[in-house]
Parts: structure tokens; sequence; C-alpha cells
């Protein structure tokens, strides 16, 4: 497979291309476009001139498109599959889920394009402000920039280009260097449905070079980021006055109350998945769990027992389920911060050697709360499973993160289950059930270093519109 760049409605040749390997079997996937900053502004200077056509179709036209591609999809879900099984390296069962997924964020958002409305303000509440009608209009704002990361290199392009196209703006995006495929077939699957000629672009290549024309380019409104928090904080730091969305890491945390004894079999299930789920390469991936003491022995046991089931693999395989890291790199770091936890007094009590180009599912026992593994990012499938006396102290531990996206808190009493909802720094916090869970069309984003601004096609749309306000004076 040699792919270009997308532009005007179908691929272009490119001057240059790069490689891109799966990183399981190190194979030749194909070659995809080293694109240029010229080609990057020249993308720019169509998705803006594109603006002007897309300023001329109703809601509903907007929705038909997004429903049509919706279908195009169904109908093209293994090879969505397989194209991101290989160049995400995720296993193909969970990368069909990511098709479906896909497949529904684009509904959402033909939905959403259909009910973009705005509300009536009571201007007389203000003295003086007797005698009029106000009422507010969300308006599209031109051409949006997506960066985005390889880990749901379909679905997480859909979330940026699903919500721009239903509120009527354009989008230029640059995927992740190792997974530029992904997004082209949607590109290629959203002009089939009619969107017309230039309001999407796909430019791969070097984000520091690509990423710099976008900040700098006038005619981009706004840059949509997701991944990680080094990268966002560069780039809002020379954004200006641009708009922004800055989707990024986190190590999420959980706990887990002694009231959940009777259910412990299934939270160790829940919590095994969601450590593990794509190599722990999410996210939202469960990266540190706090148990209270009295069913700490039991839990441990449980998530020990189904962890040693997981079937490592070719993603292309459909019994594996947990496979190679993105690249050489990550292994290497994960490796090194599972034997300084060593160091600092943790117990493995599952996992912790290399296999193939990854690690294998990894439990870690009493990590100190400054060890790397606990403290930075993970992303990788490394779990923490530590000990707490009360929730009290699990709340402490939990919020003791420079990061705030996802949390989960497992108890079946309701009065506590709702204080730490209140108490906790994070953007969600789901309740007997695991951090990693995001539906879809939930509002979505983090606090502290997890980024800011939400996503959910709704609040996507919010954030990627301008609320005009309009008053009509009667009398
Ligand atoms: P990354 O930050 O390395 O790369 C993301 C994108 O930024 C890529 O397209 C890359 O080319 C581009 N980029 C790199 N340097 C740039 C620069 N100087 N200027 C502009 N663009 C640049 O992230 P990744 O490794 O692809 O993905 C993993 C990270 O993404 C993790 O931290 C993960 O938590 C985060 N993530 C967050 C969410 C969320 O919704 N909060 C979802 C998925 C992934």
């Amino acid at each position: 497979m040699k792919k270009g760049w997308f532009l005007l409605g179908k691929t272009q040749a490119a001057a240059n291309y790069y490689q891109v390997f799966n990183p399981h079997t190190e194979n030749l996937i194909g070659e995809a476009a080293e694109s240029t900053p010229a080609e990057m502004h020249e993308a720019i200077k169509e998705a803006n001139e594109a603006y002007e056509k897309m300023k001329t179709l109703t809601s509903n036209e907007r929705a038909v498109i997004l429903f049509r591609a919706a279908e195009i999809l169904q109908n093209r879900k293994e090879d969505g599959a397989r194209i991101i099984s290989q160049e995400a390296c995720k296993p193909v069962t969970a990368a069909r889920t990511e098709v479906q997924r896909t497949i529904q964020t684009l509904q959402f958002s033909g939905e959403e394009a259909k009910r973009m409305n705005g509300e009536y303000i009571q201007l007389d509440a203000a003295e003086g402000g007797e005698g009029r009608d106000a009422y507010t209009i969300h308006e599209p704002i031109g051409v949006v920039g997506a960066i985005t990361p390889f880990n749901f290199p379909l679905n997480l392009v859909t979330h940026k280009v699903g919500p721009a196209i239903a509120a009527g703006n354009t989008i230029v995006v640059k995927p992740a260097e190792q997974t530029p495929f992904s997004s082209l077939l949607l590109a290629e699957i959203l002009t089939e449905a009619g969107l017309p000629s230039g309001a999407i672009a796909i430019v791969p290549g070097d984000g520091k070079s690509l990423g710099e024309v976008m900040l700098h380019d006038e005619r981009v409104k706004k840059i949509s980021f997701t991944g990680s928090p080094e990268i966002g904080k560069l780039l809002k730091a020379k954004a200006g006055l641009k708009k922004m969305t800055l989707e990024l890491g986190s190590n999420s945390p959980m706990y887990i109350d002694q009231s959940c004894c009777e259910e412990i079999n299934e939270v160790a299930e829940k919590a095994v998945k969601g450590a593990f789920a794509y190599n722990g390469q999410v996210c939202l991936s469960t990266q540190r769990i706090y148990v209270h003491a009295e069913v700490f022995q039991d839990f441990v046991r449980r998530c020990s027992e189904k962890t040693a089931l997981l079937q490592f693999g070719d993603p292309l395989e459909e019994s594996t389920e947990v496979s190679s890291l993105i690249n050489k790199k990550s292994q290497q770091r994960l490796y090194e911060w599972v034997k300084e936890a060593e160091t600092e007094g943790a117990e493995i009590l599952a996992g912790g050697k290399k296999t193939g180009n990854g690690l294998e599912p990894t439990i870690l026992l009493n990590v100190p709360s400054s060890s790397s593994i606990s403290c930075k990012e993970a992303f990788g499938p490394v779990v923490i499973i530590n000990k707490v006396q009360d929730s009290e102290e699990a709340l402490e531990q939990m919020n003791n993160s420079r990061f705030g996206l996802n949390a989960g808190v497992f108890t079946n009493d309701l009065k506590q289950a709702l204080d730490m909802a209140h108490r906790i720094e994070a953007g969600q916090v789901l309740v007997n059930d695991v951090p990693t869970l995001r539906f879809d069309h939930m509002p979505y984003g983090g606090v502290k270093d997890s980024g800011y601004g939400r996503e959910g096609v709704k609040y996507a749309i919010e954030e990627m519109t301008e609320l005009k306000m309009i008053s009509l004076k009667y009398r």
C-alpha cells in the first residue's frame, strides 16, 4: 500500500514518502506521504475556500453526509479493523470495536448537526433591558486544525472531524506518524458520502514542522489536539489567541471499597480489562488501583489469576488479547520504570519481563507514589495495586497526581460514592465502573495536566463554534 496525502476529494501523490511498519511483526505495511510545510499551507488554503461551500449547506444536508458516511463505514468495517490492527498494533477484536464506535460517532455527529440550538435570553432581567427579545446561535468558525495520536487512529480522528462537519466547519488533520492510513480511509468515506471537495484534508508527516504551520496560519481558527501532555503544553505556549482543545494523558486511579466484597470477582475482571485493554495504550487506562484492606488479598489473587490467562500475540490473530507496544522506546521505558519500582520496594505480582516488542501484562504491589510508574503516565500494560485503610486514604492517593482525566469508584455505599465523586479531581468519575470507559456522546476531557476543553460530539461542537447573541428591540 502506497498512499499520498488527501486533498480536494482524493489522495494526491506526495514528493516524499516514509515507511510504516507493523510494530509486532516489524513487516512493512505501506508507505505514507511525508508531507511538507508547503503542502500543509495548501491544505489550509483549500479548506478555507471550501468553507464557503460548507456555509451553503443546511444542517440537514450536513447531517445526511454524516449518516451516509456511517453507512459506508458499516460496509467497510473489516477494512477499517485490519488497517487499525496493523498500523496501531491493536488486537483485531478491539480494532473492530473501534470501527463500531466510529460508526456511532458519525451518527451522533449527524444527530447533533440537527440540534445546534441556542437559547432565549431574558434581557429584561437587567435594568434597562426591557422591550427586547434575545436569542443565541452557534456559528461555525472556519478551518479547524486537528492533531491526533496513534492509539485510536479512526475514532479519535472522527471525534474531531464529525463535530467539525456537523458545525459547518472544514478540517485539516495531521494524523500520528505511526497511523496515517485509518484517517485516509475516513476522508475517502466522507468524500464518497458527499462532503464538498476541500472540506477535509489529511496531511501525514512530521508533527513539529506541520504543527508549526497550523499554529501560525491565521486561517486556522482552532487547534484540537489529542496526545501527550508534553506536546500539548508546547502547542498551548505558541497558540496565542487561537481556540484550543487539549485532550492529554493520565494515570487514571480507582478505589475498591470493602462493601464490594460480594462482587469482587466481577470487579477484578473489569480491572484486568481496564488495565490491559490494548496493552494499556489508552489515555484512560486503569493505572493505579487502591483497595480497602479487607478485600485486598482476595482482589489481588483474582487479578493475578485473570492476568495469567491473557493471550499475547500477533494483533491480527483472533485470539490475541495483548500485543506489542507501539515502539521499542515505549517497551524500554516501561521496563525501566518497573525495575525502578522494584528497587524502591514494590513487589512484581505478575509479568515484568519483555515479550516480543511488548511487555508482559504487569501487576505491581506496594508502589511508592513518587515512583515513575505511579506518578507518570505508564501508557502500557502495567497496573499498580496498593492497599488503603479507608476511602479517605484512597481519595488522598487518587488526587495525588498531576493528572485528572477519568477515575473509578467501586462501592455499595451511596453516600460514599457521591462524596468521592464530588471530591475527586478529574473530568469524569465513574461509579461502579473502571476509569477505562468512554461513551462517544458523553462530555469528555481532563483537568490539571490532562488538558482542557471537552469532546463528546455535542461538547466538541460547542468548542468549534462561536456563540452569537442577537437582540431585537420591539418597544
Ligand atoms: P504524541 O504527543 O507523541 O503525538 C500526538 C500527535 O502530536 C502526533 O500526531 C504527533 O505527530 C504530533 N506532534 C508531535 N510533536 C509535535 C509538535 N512539536 N507540534 C505539533 N504536533 C506534534 O502522542 P502519541 O504518542 O501519539 O499518543 C499518546 C498520548 O496521547 C498519551 O499521552 C495519551 O494519554 C494521549 N491521549 C489522550 C487522549 C485523550 O482523549 N485525553 C486520547 C488518546 C491519547
